[in-house]
């Protein structure tokens, strides 16, 4: 199988209008492997950008590692294969590298993504994460996807999926917020000693949030020290812990920049006062879902 490439474009919130310009910067750049998802709605346009660089002979299909996720809506074993082919059709792909469940909770099937009850929660389907991993298997058995994996799963339920009786494909990877204010070491030790790599979304702390880690005096200082911004930093920092970074940008500068990550190494003291800053502050909780029998987060009041 094709080794995933340690750096990848995240397109979240990269709205259409801008995001196929950025990944033709970012194919430009260097950069083969791009993280999409159905619930991104934006995998059209996503996917146009890498055509177009594939028309014009700067890459080869096989060249790219692209990723997209399963909706919760699609935890069905029977609306995999549909959701897996709503995404290839966007994307204009016949296969994907790596497909993931998204989340661990599955919600009521149907076209809205984010069913409510009158109490603005998320109504769950009584499905199991083990049951949508059988349909995500069929998909490597058909050719769909090369390889399969998991997001947003805490320890106790990647190991229930990796002790699932008759497992015919493991996980790949993890896909989980990460970044020095939520540095997720017994996590990423746990899924690491059993072949499951994890990948770092949100490395730089998302996106409009009020939580400004570019602006941290530790982060800011190691940058000043290697002459690197702050961004090069925290993505340099989950290369170093051989965890998959995928940043996002639709800016053409920060694009270019932020695969600028190969060329300095940060010292074994950098990288502990970089884990120092870890205060369990997790961006992504999803309160919507909270009350879900699959709730992968401890509940914090
Ligand atoms: P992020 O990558 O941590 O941060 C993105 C923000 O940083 C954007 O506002 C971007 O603005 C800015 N930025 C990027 N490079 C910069 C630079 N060099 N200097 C200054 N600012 C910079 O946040 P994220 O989008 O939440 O996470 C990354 C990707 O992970 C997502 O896009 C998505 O693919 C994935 N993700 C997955 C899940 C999941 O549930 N599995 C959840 C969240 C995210 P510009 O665009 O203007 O550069």
């Amino acid at each position: 199988m094709k080794k995933m490439p340690s750096l990848g474009l995240g397109t979240w919130k990269a709205a259409p209008g801008e995001v196929m310009e950025a990944v033709k910067v970012a194919i430009n750049a260097g950069y083969r492997h791009f993280d999409c998802a159905y619930f991104y709605h934006n995998e059209g346009e996503v996917g146009a950008g890498i055509q177009c660089k594939i028309r014009e002979g700067i890459v080869k299909r096989e060249d790219l590692f692209v990723v997209s996720k399963l909706w919760c809506t699609f935890h069905k074993k029977s609306l995999v294969k549909t959701a897996c082919l709503r995404s290839l059709k966007a994307l204009k792909f016949d296969y994907l590298d790596l497909y993931l469940i998204h989340w661990p909770m599955g919600f009521k099937p149907g076209e809205e993504d984010l069913p409510l009850d009158s109490n603005s929660m998320i109504v769950p389907s009584n499905t199991d994460y083990l049951d949508t991993w059988e349909g995500m298997e069929d998909l490597v058995t058909t050719g769909l996807v090369k390889a399969i994996g998991v997001s947003n799963f805490n320890k106790q339920q990647v190991e229930r999926l990796l002790n699932k009786p008759n497992l015919r494909f493991k996980p790949i990877t993890n896909q989980v917020e990460c970044h020095p204010y939520l540095a997720q070491k017994n996590l990423i030790d746990f899924c690491q000693s059993r072949g499951v790599s994890v990948t770092a979304y949100s490395p730089l702390g998302g996106s409009s949030n009020g939580v400004d880690l570019m602006d941290d005096p530790v982060i800011k200082k190691i940058a000043q020290k290697y002459r690197k911004s702050s961004a090069q930093v925290l993505i340099r920092f989950q290369i170093q812990r051989e965890v998959i970074v995928i940043p996002k940008s639709v800016t053409m500068k920060h694009i270019q920049d932020n695969i600028q990550v190969f060329d300095f190494e940060l010292e074994p003291q950098d990288m502990d006062d970089i884990l120092n800053l870890d205060k369990n502050l997790r961006m992504a909780r999803f309160p919507m879902t909270t009350n879900h029998k699959d709730y992968p987060f401890q509940v914090q009041l």
